[in-house]
Parts: C-alpha cells; sequence; structure tokens
C-alpha cells in the first residue's frame, strides 16, 4: 500500500491491512512470516513542517526463526505499536545538519511521493524480533562434543570442552549416517 504525499495534503490515510506470508520479503533476513501480518494505523503530513510525515499504528504477526542454539525452530508472536516520523530526502541536501531532537522518536527518510507502508512494517518486524533468537528460554543447544540436541536427550559428554569442533563434526557426521 502506497502512502501518498498528495493524499496526506488532503487528508490523514488510515490503513488496516492484511498481509499473507509471502507478501512481504524476508528472504535475506533469516525469519520467515509464519501467520497473517494485521497492521493499522495513521499516516499524516504534520502541519508547519516541510514535508514531515508522522506514520502511527500497531501490528500483529507470528514470525519464526532457526533457534541460535538448537538449530530447532523458535516462534516470534509479535504485538508491537509503532510511531515514526519521516521527513523528505531534500531536506537533509538543504540542511547542513540534521538535528535529530525527537526524543524517543524515530527518524526516516522518504523519497519521491511518498512511503510503500510494506518497507515500514518490515522494519518494525525486523526490530522487533529479539537479537537472542532462542526457541524457548531455557534451550539447552547442540551439545559441541557429540552434536545432539540436548532439548531431546541428555548425553554424557563433559561440559566445558569447549574447542572440541572436531568431536562435534564427527557426532554429526554419525548423526547423518542413522
Ligand atoms: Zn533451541
Ligand atoms: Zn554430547
Amino acid at each position: 500500500m502506497f502512502l501518498s504525499i498528495k493524499e496526506m495534503e488532503l487528508r490523514k490515510i488510515r490503513f488496516d491491512e492484511a498481509f499473507a506470508p509471502g507478501e512481504l520479503n524476508f528472504e535475506e533476513d533469516d525469519v520467515n512470516q509464519a501467520g497473517p501480518l494485521r497492521a493499522q494505523g495513521t499516516a499524516e503530513l504534520l502541519a508547519n513542517t516541510e514535508g514531515e510525515v508522522r506514520v502511527q499504528g500497531r501490528l500483529e504477526v507470528l514470525m519464526e526463526a532457526e533457534c541460535d542454539r538448537c538449530l530447532g525452530r523458535a516462534r516470534f508472536p509479535l504485538d508491537t505499536r509503532f510511531d515514526l516520523f519521516y521527513r523528505p530526502m531534500a531536506y537533509i541536501a538543504r540542511e547542513e545538519e540534521v538535528e535529530i531532537d525527537e526524543g524517543e522518536a524515530q527518524l526516516g527518510f522518504y523519497q519521491g511521493g511518498g512511503l510503500e507502508l510494506e518497507d515500514i512494517l518490515r522494519e518494525q518486524i525486523l526490530l522487533a524480533i529479539p537479537m537472542q533468537r532462542v526457541c524457548r528460554e531455557d534451550c539447552k543447544g547442540i551439545c559441541p562434543t557429540c552434536g545432539a540436541n540436548r532439548n531431546e536427550a541428555p548425553c554424557d559428554c563433559k561440559e566445558d570442552h569447549a574447542g572440541d569442533r572436531w568431536g562435534a563434526l564427527q557426532g554429526l557426521k554419525d548423526l547423518k549416517t542413522f
């Protein structure tokens, strides 16, 4: 959905959109959209500014990624609010220094006649996914020695055998031959 400046000059844009998995591109981000994305909110041109746009709203989606520890599936149900400010690119060219004094608010820039809602949502989703992607808080991960998934069965390997990469590789190989 294109949020057009021309339209915002007339009225505040209200959006209430749903996007099925695949409509937004997450291919390069190592995450998958696992359920419908719903986004509601408004986009408005702020009075007495040189084309500053405010986009506020809320999004809900279920995202998935590979667990950092066990390589299993980690799920992230997101329900997040956003309140974003965008200035036209031309603004940077004119102002030698762009002072960002919006406090907590996030500031971005747009080019041309407006903004793509999909780009905004994609960015907000990626920001909302935790840095540490684990399937659960206490995920025990993969044993570095034998390669077993320690969530499924404890192994008898000694802990703190860091650096034993050969052992881990050997373990994975053994698993594959089963
Ligand atoms: Zn895990
Ligand atoms: Zn082990």
